[in-house]
């Protein structure tokens, strides 16, 4: 196993849409990856990880979030291959954050209440209706593999606010 390099704002991945992958040609790959991919997201605290924040160009993302709302709650693993949101409900402003802007903070409307349609790590489609943070979770991540960052969803007006805490912050990017 192996902790990976979590890639950066600025680098070009980030930014691509990503096309969907052929979950057979990834089967061999995929127990290797999501072992690398858990571990990632682990040591850097995520609640999520998706595929091109490792350098990689397959639609899939990995989530991580706690089973429930207890304190200490064990994690609940969700690979999501190909994803599709199929409705949004609600709205609600949050703060996020993303592994690929580390150290920036912002408030972000997403919808509350999401219904995906994904491929799973066994091949199994699925449709899971989401709400609360496994819900910002799954928009985060499906932004992630069309090439939208969480910063693209803010008022407009703080650009330049962003980009000026965006420089301050790259200096401590690995
Ligand atoms: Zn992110």
């Amino acid at each position: 196993m192996s902790i990976l390099r979590v890639t950066k704002y600025g680098e070009s991945i980030l930014r691509q849409k990503l096309k969907p992958v052929d979950y057979k040609e990834l089967a061999p790959k995929l127990p290797q990856l999501l072992k690398d991919m858990e571990e990632t997201c682990l040591a850097v605290r995520g609640v999520g990880l998706a595929a091109n924040q490792i350098g990689l160009d397959y639609r899939m993302a990995l989530i991580l979030i706690p089973e429930s709302d207890e304190e200490n709650a064990p994690l609940k693993r969700y690979v999501i291959i190909n994803p599709k949101i199929l409705s949004m409900r609600g709205e609600k402003i949050e703060e996020e954050g993303c592994l690929s802007l580390p150290g920036l903070w912002a408030e972000v409307k997403r919808a509350t209440d999401v219904t995906i349609q994904y491929i799973d790590e066994n091949g199994v489609e699925q449709v899971k209706r989401a709400r609360g943070l496994l819900a910002k979770a799954f928009q985060h991540e499906v932004d992630h593999l069309d090439g939208k960052l969480f910063i693209d969803l803010l008022d407009p007006t703080l650009k330049p606010e962003i980009k000026k805490a965006i420089k301050k912050l790259r200096s401590k990017w690995n």
